[in-house]
């Protein structure tokens, strides 16, 4: 086991990550996206970024407002939110 590096005080704090132990903003279904991309290219936040196989992942789930538009504009009906 290796000792983490102490913070300096003048060291900026994480970012807090509001989903932090809680579900995270959605549910992306895999198994039912076809990696077409649409959610990525609409999220005005940048929430999602493409896998390896141009499937999105969270990228940044704090940044996401529930805006519904990655799920509203899923042509297959691959995300769905756990806030809403
Ligand atoms: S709900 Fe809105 S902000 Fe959140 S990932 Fe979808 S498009 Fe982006
Ligand atoms: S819009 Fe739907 S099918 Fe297209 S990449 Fe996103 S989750 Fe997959």
């Amino acid at each position: 086991m290796t000792e983490s590096e102490p913070r300096t005080s003048g060291e900026k704090e994480p970012p807090v990550n509001k989903y932090e132990g809680k579900l995270p903003p959605l549910n992306i279904f895999l198994h039912w996206c076809k990696g077409c991309n649409i959610c990525i290219a609409f999220c005005p936040q940048k929430v999602l970024e493409p896998d390896r196989d141009g499937k999105p992942i969270l990228a940044h789930p704090e940044k996401c407002t529930q805006c519904a538009i990655c799920w509203l504009h899923c042509p297959d009906f691959a995300i769905t939110s756990n806030y809403k």
